[in-house]
């Protein structure tokens, strides 16, 4: 095992900012810091290796660190010229954990460490601050006791003991405030903390400061094994293995008058990236006052009034700082007598607008590269650019009012806040009344579709990421909330009931489909100015600062990607919005959402009901016209980019209605019987319809459907292009597992194609392809891609049948199969790069042998996933499609693949 223990003082450290892996990030800064002369209490770092070895080795520690902290030790009270447990001159110190990722809150701290009733009183000598000295003892042993000796509160229910022999003095001295305690009562307060921990534990409290030391370092390691570390680990991907560091570092006081202070801060705004000190600050305070918000910090701009000289000296550090680290910088400091230390730094925690605007002001002021700009910005954050959001003190006091409901997965961001109804028509009637709607489904199908449209936001109790509610949320830029396991939907009652609660129809529910969060009652909501430029056009850009940097950022992407970005979009509007957004062409319209719109659903079912083919080819042809319509409109919106169609793909169930008072409406209105639709429905039955008859295999045993997609599209191409608007039809035969399945689909679509343009007199550009969804029809790509003229993947079927594992209903083991690291994230949101990533790569290679140009594309959900585009990136697809509202992210992540991969 390497060196143990890092040393950092007096402008020189062993450590460096490039050790965060075995220093955490605590320690490697604080070295930076030294390093670069900041003021810096000297300190050392025990490893996170030795972090390691402690679980590895049954809680031991390696056989040399006691050699090693003794001479660490020695040179820190050299440098800080004072001494563990000398009355005369004593040394207090700090023990914090720091990982190699920052865990804010979720690690033990102890401070003031080093505390005896002789150093006491040395200290009060010494500094003739008998309050000072007996408080900072007080704080001593309560942090030692909980974190070490836990002597503590047993449960939610039960009172800190430590903090009701607090509460008990103050009520038999009439007072409020712990700081209105005089220094007796601090003292008195002291010897009870130490008679409960005898009494707790049946030890005293240790005096001597090396044996605190060894009980402080031991609890700092176990603390990573807490339960609140363990889940926050599984929340940011954090691995065990990373371990945490221990840092020991000399005591500096911001409360030894005012004089002395301490804060937080950081070197640019947050909140929105403005250059400008952002902080807060309390004179004659401790760290953890400025937390506990017993007192409350003042905006660091005042301090300028306060103390200019304290504030030139930080002004001056912020300055250092950024310039060293080129970045905007997150730093804690204490002030005592007048004089700054730096106890903290690290990379600031930003909002989304101020990530955009720093990283474009670095690059304005010569700090950083365009490209480093690019890398800077998380693209999921962009969403928060997008969507309305609620007002962040509106929420904060619903969650302080105990109206937090539950969480499920956040499949759809933004903020939506309606009255809940729980079946589509509702939606639609409420909607229509002018009330703002929220939709509750246990699971929603194509059947809600306008419902959907007319609510604001979308709820579910079952489903995944990729389940019908979350990718139709995404694509019509939707809040939704799915998997939500803990709501109970009762359609009956119209109600949902969580734990003892019940929401019924009409009552207001807000959803943050960001976090994943539902509330019960109103939330107020903040438009998006992004929006309110690109699809809104109520705000011009020269009047959004926002848009204006988003549309940078935007630019820059674009010089610097080569994947090409396109929508999934069915209709007219979306089509428009995917070109606000950037689009580059359709790289999916789902043809069966169509069928949804105005008048079709009728001649549909008529189709699907039909006995006879003669039947169904008179429905088709009343379908023909209006499916024409839809696609007139997608190549007008579109004007001359590719729009990539696919022939019907779902099975034919999903069209027909599944509750018994709808299918009786159904049976009036087609003057059929009831029994007639009801023993339809149950030949459609299948036991896996996901795996059954349904894609490219309707067209196979039905041609006429096909033949009718295809008149439709090319009509509609000729009529479109007649009018001078060009138009690329990409007509698309969906899961393709053989060749000949490929064949006897694309012969149809090109003997129409040819039909049309010889009536009309016109050529209309345009290619056949297929949708790579089946693992047969990945491994076959070469013989598929003699008769296809381009790819896209299917990933959401693709996974599916790759994995074995349902995407409507595979939620309630993925989510535990993710916890347990099975896969590391959801293989429906991002791709499962040595399963489905490998298919993928043997379809690009197989089906370039053939076609060398063959161009390739993705259209499942994960086409608007970075790490998901990454991989697209490096395995050589021309483009990824995503829904209109993950455009802007695609354009980033594209541009980030590019950047990663040189
Ligand atoms: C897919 O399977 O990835 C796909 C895009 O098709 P759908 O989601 O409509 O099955
Ligand atoms: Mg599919």
């Amino acid at each position: 095992m390497s060196q143990l223990v890092y040393f950092f003082g007096n402008q020189r450290a062993d450590g460096s900012a490039k050790m965060k892996n075995i220093l955490g990030g605590k320690g490697a800064n604080l070295a930076e810091m030294t390093n670069i002369g900041l003021p810096v209490p000297p300190g050392f770092t025990i490893t996170t290796e030795v972090c390691n070895y402690y679980y590895n080795n049954k809680n031991s520690y390696p056989k040399n660190l006691k050699n090693e902290l003794r001479k660490n030790i020695l040179q820190l009270e050299k440098h800080f010229g004072a001494e563990f447990g000398n009355p005369k001159n004593p040394l207090l110190v700090s023990v914090r954990s720091g990982a190699r990722a920052s865990m804010p809150g979720m690690m033990d701290t102890i401070l003031n460490l080093g505390l005896n009733d002789s150093v006491a009183d040395g200290l009060i000598k010494i500094t003739n601050e008998p309050r000072f000295v007996y408080d900072s003892y007080r704080r001593f042993v309560q942090m030692y006791g909980d974190v070490v000796l836990n002597v503590r509160a047993k449960n939610k229910q039960e009172i800190d003991p430590f903090e009701l022999i607090i509460s008990k003095k103050k009520k038999q001295k009439k007072i409020l405030l712990d700081t209105d305690l005089n220094a007796d009562d601090m003292f008195e307060i002291v010897q009870q903390f130490k008679k409960l921990i005898k009494h707790k534990t049946g030890k005293t409290f240790p005096t001597n400061p090396i044996e605190q030391l060894w009980g402080a370092i031991g609890a700092v390691f176990e603390s990573w094994m807490n339960e609140r570390a363990i889940v926050y680990r599984k929340m940011y991907n954090i691995p065990v293995e990373w371990g945490t560091a221990v840092n020991i570092q000399a005591m500096v006081f911001g409360n030894m008058g005012n004089n002395s202070g301490t804060g937080v801060a950081f070197t640019r705004n947050a909140a929105t990236g403005e250059n400008e000190f952002y902080g807060e600050y309390l004179m004659n305070a401790q760290g953890e006052d400025v937390v506990a918000g017993i007192r409350t910090p003042l905006e660091i701009s005042a301090l300028k009034k306060e103390n200019q000289k304290i504030y030139n000296q930080l002004e001056k550090t912020r300055k250092i700082l950024e310039k060293h680290y080129r970045e905007m910088m997150d730093i804690e400091f204490t002030i005592q007598n007048g004089k700054l230390f730096m106890l903290q730094c690290r990379v600031g925690k930003r909002t989304a607008i101020s990530s955009i605007k720093i990283a474009t002001d670095m690059v304005d002021e010569k700090l950083i590269s365009k490209q480093e700009a690019l890398l800077r910005i998380d693209p999921e954050q962009l969403n928060q650019l997008l969507r309305p959001i609620f007002d962040g003190n509106e929420k904060n006091i619903a969650i302080k009012n105990n109206l937090l409901l539950t969480k499920g997965l956040n499949a759809g961001p933004g903020a939506a806040t309606g009255r809940i109804v729980f079946s589509a028509e509702d939606a639609e009637r409420w909607h229509d009344k002018g009330e703002k709607v929220i939709l509750c489904r246990i699971e929603t199908s194509p059947e809600d579709l306008k419902g959907m449209e007319a609510s604001e936001g979308f709820l579910t109790a079952f489903g995944g990421m990729t389940s019908h509610a979350a990718l139709v949320a995404r694509q019509m830029g939707k809040v939704c909330v799915v998997g939500c396991s803990s709501i109970e939907v009762d359609y009956m009652s119209h109600s949902l009931r969580v734990g003892e609660k019940i929401i019924r129809q009409g009552d207001w529910i807000s959803l943050d489909g960001s976090t994943g969060e539902v509330f019960e009652g109103k939330i107020e909501t903040k438009p998006s100015e992004v929006l309110q430029v690109l699809i809104e056009k109520t705000l011009s850009p020269n009047n959004s600062k926002i848009f204006q940097l988003y549309d940078k950022i935007m630019r820059w992407a674009d010089e610097t990607r080569k994947l090409k970005i396109r929508a999934n979009a069915d209709q007219g509007d979306q089509a428009t919005n995917a070109i606000a957004f950037g689009a580059e062409g359709i790289g999916l319209c789902r043809t069966e959402h169509m069928f949804f719109g105005e008048g079709k659903i009728g001649p549909m079912r008529e189709m699907i009901l039909a006995n006879s083919k003669n039947a169904r080819v008179a429905a088709l042809k009343k379908l023909l016209p209006l499916q024409r319509k839809d696609f007139e409109e997608i190549f007008k919106a579109m004007n001359g980019l590719p729009v990539t169609i696919r022939s019907l793909d779902p099975p034919l169930h999903e069209f027909l209605p599944h509750e018994k008072s709808a299918q009786k409406f159904l049976a009036r209105e087609m003057k059929l019987s009831v029994l007639r639709i009801e023993r339809r429905i149950q030949e459609l039955h299948e036991f896996n319809p996901m795996l059954g008859f349904r894609g490219c295999r309707l067209g196979i045993l039905f041609p006429e459907i096909t033949e009718m997609q295809a008149q439709a599209i090319f009509e509609a191409a000729a009529n479109v292009q007649k009018n001078g608007i060009k138009v690329f039809p990409e007509i698309m035969i969906p899961l393709v597992g053989h060749v000949k399945e490929l064949e006897s689909q694309s012969a149809i679509v090109r003997r129409v194609a040819n039909e049309v343009m010889k009536k009309n007199k016109i050529k209309i550009n345009y290619l056949v392809g297929t949708m790579i969804e089946v693992p047969r029809g990945a491994m076959t790509a070469d013989e598929i891609a003699k008769d296809a003229e381009f790819f896209s993947f299917g990933t959401n079927d693709l996974t599916q049948m790759t994995l074995g594992v349902s995407r409507d209903d595979a939620a309630k083991f993925l989510i535990p199969y993710v916890e347990m690291n099975i896969y590391n994230r959801d293989p429906f949101e991002t791709i499962d790069r040595s399963g489905v990533g490998e298919l993928m790569r043997i379809a690009v290679d197989k089906g370039r042998t053939i076609r060398k140009n063959l161009k390739v594309g993705i259209c499942g959900e994960h086409g608007g996933d970075p790490l998901s585009i990454e991989f697209c990136n490096q395995i050589g697809l021309n483009y990824v499609s995503c829904s209109p509202f993950r455009i802007p992210i695609a354009r980033l992540a594209a541009a980030q693949a590019v950047l990663k991969q040189s």
